[in-house]
C-alpha cells in the first residue's frame, strides 16, 4: 500500500527474503481483520514514510532556483501533499551535476524527476499527475465525496471508509487544512505532548489510505451539481489588529472591526491565531450566512440546505473553529450520509 495512488517510491533490498504480493483488496481485508498484522504493517508504512521523507527519497527530484516562484510552487506542493522528494538548487555543485545528467537547460526549470521521466517547466499539476494524484475518472462510483483535507474532511473520509463507503477525498493544494500550518497542537486530546500538525495530517492520511480512500490533490471542486456529496473548508477571521502598544510589556491593543469604530483594549498577552476566509463560492445551490459561511439547518447533523449536502469543521456557520470540533463533525456527518444512502 503506497501513500499514493499509484506507487512511485523504489525500494532497495538489503538481505535475502522473499516477496509477497498482495491486491489492494486484499491486503486491507488483512488489514481490517487481523489486528496484529495490522499492527505492524501500518507502524512499517509510518517508519518507511518517516525514513523516505527525511532521506530525501530519489524517486521524486525537483530542481530549480532558489527564489524563483515556481520552484517554489513546487516546494509547496510537495510540502503540503507530504511528499517524500529531494530538492536540488540548480546553482549549487549537485544541481549543475543533475541538470548535465538529465539534459536539462536553464529554460526548462523547474524541472522534476520522476521515476525516471523529466519533466520540464514543471508545475504543481504536472508532477501531481505524474504521480497519480489528479483526479481520473473511470474508477469505481464514489458513495462519499469529501472536498477539503483538512482535519474535518479527513475525518469524514476515514469515518465513511471505514465504515465501507468508497470515498473520494479532494483538496486543492494538500493534506490536512489549516492543522497542517499548525508548528504544535497542544490541546488535541490524546497528545499530552503536543502533535505538529504536519505530523497529525501525515497519520491521518495514512489511516485514510489503509480503509481505501481515494486521495487527490491539486483538485479544486469549483462548481457543486447538487445531487449529493460533503464538504469541508476554511476559518474566517472579521476582526483585525492594527496596532499594539507597551513600553517593555504588552499594554493595550487596537481592534478594528468590519462594522464599527477602532476600539483599543487592554491586554497583556496577544495570541496570533490568524484565521482564513471560507472558501464556499464554489457552493453553488447551499445556503449561506452574510459572511459565507454554510448553516446546517438540519433535519440530519451537518446538513446544508441542500439534501444529500453536509457541511463540517470551520465551514460550517457557527463552528468552533478547532481541530477536535472539525474531526467530530466530520464523524458526525458519516452518520448522515448513511442516513441519506438508507433512503
Ligand atoms: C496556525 C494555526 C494554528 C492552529 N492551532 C490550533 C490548535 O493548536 N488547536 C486547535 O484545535 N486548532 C488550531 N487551529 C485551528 C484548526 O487548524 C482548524 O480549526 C481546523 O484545521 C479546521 O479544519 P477544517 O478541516 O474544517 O478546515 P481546514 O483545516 O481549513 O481545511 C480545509 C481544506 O479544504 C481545502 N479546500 C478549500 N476549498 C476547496 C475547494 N474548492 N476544493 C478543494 N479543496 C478545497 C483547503 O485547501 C483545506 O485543505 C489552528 C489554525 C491555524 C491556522
Amino acid at each position: 500500500m503506497s501513500a499514493l495512488p499509484s506507487v512511485y517510491l523504489t525500494a532497495r533490498v538489503v538481505a535475502p527474503g522473499t516477496v509477497i504480493r498482495i491486491e489492494d483488496g486484499s491486503l486491507r481485508r488483512a488489514l481490517a481483520e487481523q489486528a496484529d498484522i495490522a499492527d505492524v504493517l501500518i507502524e512499517a508504512f509510518r517508519v518507511r514514510r518517516d525514513v523516505i521523507r527525511t532521506a530525501a527519497g530519489a524517486a521524486l527530484e525537483m530542481i530549480g532556483r532558489t527564489g524563483d516562484s515556481g520552484s517554489a510552487a513546487l516546494r509547496t506542493y510537495a510540502g503540503h501533499m507530504l511528499l517524500p522528494h529531494s530538492w536540488v538548487d540548480a546553482t549549487s555543485a549537485p544541481g549543475l551535476a543533475l541538470m548535465r545528467s538529465a539534459g536539462l537547460e536553464d529554460g526548462d526549470l523547474p524541472a522534476a524527476l520522476v521515476r525516471g521521466a523529466v519533466l520540464r517547466s514543471a508545475t504543481p499539476g504536472t508532477v501531481a499527475d505524474a504521480i497519480g494524484l489528479t483526479y481520473r475518472t473511470g474508477g469505481p462510483p464514489a458513495d462519499l465525496v469529501v472536498v477539503g483535507a483538512g482535519p474535518a474532511g479527513l475525518a469524514a473520509a476515514v469515518y465513511a471508509a471505514s465504515e465501507g463507503l468508497n470515498t473520494v477525498l479532494l483538496d486543492r493544494t494538500g493534506i490536512g487544512g489549516q492543522a497542517a500550518k499548525s508548528a504544535r497542537i497542544e490541546n488535541y486530546l490524546g497528545f499530552p505532548l503536543g502533535i505538529s500538525g504536519e505530523d497529525l495530517a501525515r497519520l491521518a492520511m495514512v489511516q485514510a489510505l489503509k480503509f481505501g480512500v481515494r486521495i487527490f490533490a491539486r483538485y479544486a471542486a469549483t462548481e457543486l451539481d447538487v445531487r449529493g456529496g460533503a464538504s469541508g473548508d476554511s476559518a474566517a477571521c472579521g476582526t483585525a489588529v492594527c496596532e499594539l502598544a507597551g513600553d517593555e510589556l504588552l499594554t493595550s491593543i487596537v481592534v478594528e472591526r468590519p462594522a464599527g469604530p477602532a476600539e483599543r483594549l487592554e491586554c497583556r498577552a496577544l495570541f496570533c491565531f490568524i484565521g482564513a476566509e471560507p472558501v464556499s463560492d464554489w457552493l453553488t445551490g447551499v445556503g449561506k450566512d452574510p459572511d459565507r459561511f454554510v448553516p446546517t439547518p438540519g433535519p440530519l447533523p451537518c446538513q446544508t440546505s441542500a439534501p444529500g449536502v453536509f457541511a463540517v469543521g470551520d465551514l460550517r456557520s457557527g463552528s468552533t473553529k478547532r481541530v477536535a470540533t472539525a474531526v467530530g463533525e466530520g464523524a458526525a456527518a458519516v452518520s448522515s450520509v448513511h442516513a441519506v444512502i438508507a433512503g
